[in-house]
């Protein structure tokens, strides 16, 4: 069989049908990967293949660093690259993903962006979204206030998707009376591969902000598995739902803000009311950096010092069971442990604000529904009625102790962000 290259359009014919796609390097030698015109990438086992035909060579261009020749009636959008998969490649002889790309490599690779607006990009960061820290958050929101300053219509930020949505509450929240978009894409798949979702997320998020007037933080991926739409979620409402999968942010306990189909170049906004872009003046709220926020897990047969572990922090999020439930009742001779674990949370409440949130993810904390809740709520434990994931629950704790110290208990549950959505259970999940 000849050697092709990832992207390469070829035909495969197989005993009784011919496939034709393009190539997608494969880590086992035994299959052929091919990516369809559907977007899902199939294998062929090679021992079924009878020929493969090449069609069209791919040319990956990857251009030097041209000069910014702005547009006249273009938006300007600006690229920020933090790193993460959608600027990693594949090492095919490890499997592993590394850092790859420049900036300029990046764009270079989806050249239709350049249609759309005027874009430019740098790197603020090269790093997996894993190792991110509240410094880093500041970081990123000084960048984009510059940005703000330079006159962008819009900023897009590559970020790893792992921690992805708690990036863009943390933006969310320090951003206030953001004047554009700020959209934050990623992708599952590194930028070489033929199964990318990089490009069409980075074409999406450009079209949304060339053709919306919307203003504020939101993530933007795939909708399903194939490559026909994005979905653009809302900052605080975004949550990674799949380990692998394109379409794995999902919007939680809300609607996202609108569709955008990459190809027909159609955005369509899901609800007629939103913030809107237009002047005003943004103020940069940064994270007090050595801030110890805790997320304490609840689980049965549970011990109190899970809960004394976080002593010494400034803030605790409770992850409840249920509608925020912890085991803090002793009903036999084996649920001793229990009544521990409530003083626990007693003594640590007195310390430092505890929020509830919750592992079920959708719906809504109800610490009224059972008596433990009750007990919780007496306890001092805050977020009851909380729509928050608890990520979002995590980073709102985190920059209100570091803007609003003395109001957060008052802070908590006043929505601030579109955090606290009014309606819960209309929503798909
Ligand atoms: N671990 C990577 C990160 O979050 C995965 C990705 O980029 O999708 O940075």
């Amino acid at each position: 069989m000849e050697n092709f290259s990832n992207g390469d359009e070829v035909q495969v014919v197989l005993e009784d049908k011919a496939i034709h796609g393009k190539y997608v390097e494969n880590p086992d030698r035994n299959f052929v990967s091919i990516k369809l015109d559907s977007g899902y990438n199939i294998g062929i086992e090679k021992k079924k293949v009878r020929s493969m035909k090449l069609i069209k060579k791919f040319h990956a261009v990857l251009q030097k660093k041209e000069a910014v020749k702005e547009e006249k009636g273009k938006k300007k959008i600006v690229i920020l690259h933090t790193g993460g998969t959608i600027s990693s490649a594949v090492d095919y002889a490890t499997g592993a993903v590394t850092p790859h790309f420049t900036p300029e490599e990046l764009v270079a690779m989806f050249p239709e962006i350049k249609s759309i607006a005027n874009i430019s990009s740098r790197l603020i960061g090269n790093m997996a979204s894993d190792d991110m820290r509240f410094a880093h958050y500041n970081l990123m929101a000084r960048e984009i206030e510059k940005e703000v300053k330079n006159g962008a219509d819009g900023i897009i930020i590559t970020h790893g998707t792992d921690t992805l949505h708690y990036t863009s509450a943390a933006l969310e929240f320090m951003l206030e009376n953001l004047p554009i978009p700020v959209v934050l894409v990623g992708s599952q798949r590194s930028s070489d591969r033929g199964s990318s979702d990089a490009a069409m997320n980075l074409i999406s998020a450009c079209l949304f902000i060339a053709k919306t007037d919307f203003a504020g933080v939101s993530i933007c991926m795939h909708k399903g598995i194939d490559d026909t739409m994005a979905l653009v979620i809302p900052g605080t409402n975004a949550r990674k739902m799949h380990s692998s999968r394109r379409d794995a942010f999902k919007a939680v306990n809300a609607d996202a803000i609108a569709e955008v189909d990459c190809h027909s170049g159609s955005v369509n906004m899901i609800h007629g009311s939103y913030k809107k872009a237009e002047k005003r003046a943004l103020k940069v709220l940064p994270f007090k950096e050595n801030l110890k926020i805790g997320i304490a897990v609840s689980h049965p047969n549970m011990f109190a010092s899970e809960i004394l572990a976080f002593e010494d922090y400034d803030g605790l999020v409770l992850e409840g069971t249920g509608l925020g439930h912890f085991p803090i009742s002793e009903i036999d001779e084996y649920t001793k442990e229990h009544k521990k674990i409530f003083s626990a949370i007693e003594k640590i409440a007195r310390k430092m604000p505890v929020v509830m949130a919750l592992q079920t993810i959708y719906g809504r904390v109800d610490m009224n529904v059972y008596s433990p809740g009750r007990k919780m709520q007496d306890a001092g434990v805050l977020g009851n009625f909380s729509p928050m994931t608890p990520e979002t629950a995590f980073v709102k704790l985190a920059w209100l102790l570091s803007n609003h110290p003395k109001d957060v208990k008052k802070l908590f549950m006043e929505n601030l962000r579109g955090e606290i959505v009014k309606r819960v259970g209309v929503q798909e999940f």
